[in-house]
């Protein structure tokens, strides 16, 4: 499995448009020892050809332009000059950072979108621009799963990928902006998803052969991928999970819990967020420093996070611990 890192900040983006945060300011005067990052955005690819993201971000399209595996390619007929490699995405919420995207994908491509049926309800019941995914047949087809089960990622066409995908159920808030009506209606424990997916060991062919001679060999030697970029607490079956995978992408989004109340003066805690602080005690840096085989990636990183500091004592001591901090761009192969 190929998995490309196309966005690695939390909403807003750092610098965020609106934000003169210590490392918003540092950034943008050329003193800052550290990156800037768009809004997180992964996708993976059992065989390089076909793709998936995880989620759809707000900088999606600059995100395909500066990711060469993500450009249509011409000679794929008889679909002709429109066309994508980008094959589908799952949905992990309903956030407007996380699905927004959706809706920069809406020139007739077919697509697979993979969402829990609350998602999908949210989406395409309550917010009418969703239906643009939905103007002529063969356009965006949804497909609803439930967490806990396991299902195949397959292309627009139908045909396997070769990526198996199951969702853990990790919050229980919806966004903000779904009525407190709709919110009754929904399904608890399908707001908020930690997404694994698994790969099967696939024979890889040149692009023009594709649709035919793709082979996909069962293989229970997968490779596993966790991408959870919003964790409201740790317990023992989140544990277990993660070492089980190979890689981790996890839940950077804040160093410590009162961190947007001590920039901005008020707001809420990271807790209230949805998202385990790195730092403190009960956070994560202490609570997965026990876990052995999955590489551990900081994602989702918001802007006021001095983790992004490369420069500071807390990119140190993540380092030190043994962590990474997602970068735009990074790739690597699992
Ligand atoms: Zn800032």
């Amino acid at each position: 499995m190929r998995v490309k890192i196309l966005g690695s900040a939390a909403g807003g983006g750092f610098p965020q448009w609106n934000c003169a945060c210590q490392n918003c300011r540092a950034l943008r005067s050329g003193t800052f020892r550290g990156k800037a990052r768009s809004q997180t955005q992964v996708a993976v690819s059992a065989d390089g050809i076909s793709w998936f993201l995880m989620g759809a971000s707000p900088d999606l399209r600059a995100q395909i332009e500066a990711t060469a595996e993500l450009y249509p390619r011409e000679q794929n007929r008889p679909s002709g000059v429109r066309q994508s490699p980008i094959a589908g995405a799952v949905l992990a919420n309903a956030d407007i950072d996380h699905a927004f995207g959706l809706l920069l994908l809406r020139e007739l491509q077919p697509l697979r979108v993979y969402a829990t049926d609350s998602i999908r309800r949210i989406l395409c019941e309550d917010n009418s621009m969703f239906g643009m995914l939905q103007r002529v047949a063969g356009q965006v087809t949804w497909a609803t799963f439930v967490p806990g089960t396991t299902f195949p990622l397959e292309t627009p066409a139908g045909e396997d990928s070769g990526l198996r995908c199951h969702a853990l159920s990790l919050g229980t808030h919806y966004p903000a902006y779904v009525s407190p009506q709709r919110q009754s209606e929904l399904t608890f424990g399908e707001a908020s998803l930690g997404l694994v997916v698994e790969s099967k060991s696939v024979e890889s062919k040149s692009a023009e052969s594709k649709s035919e001679e793709s082979k996909i060999v069962e293989s229970p030697s997968g490779k596993r991928l966790a991408y959870v970029p919003a964790v409201p607490q740790i317990d023992n079956a989140l544990l277990k999970e993660f070492e089980s995978v190979d890689v981790l992408l996890f839940d950077g989004t804040f160093w410590s819990d009162d961190e947007l109340i001590r920039t901005q003066g008020s707001g809420q805690t990271a807790q209230q967020m949805g998202h385990v602080p790195v730092s403190s005690a009960e956070g994560s840096l202490s609570k997965l420093a026990g876990l052995r085989r999955p590489r551990k990636i900081y994602l989702h990183l918001n802007n006021t996070n001095p983790m992004l500091n490369e420069a500071g004592p807390e990119y140190r001591q993540v380092r030190e611990a043994g962590w990474e901090i997602a970068e735009d761009g990074w790739e690597f192969e699992l």
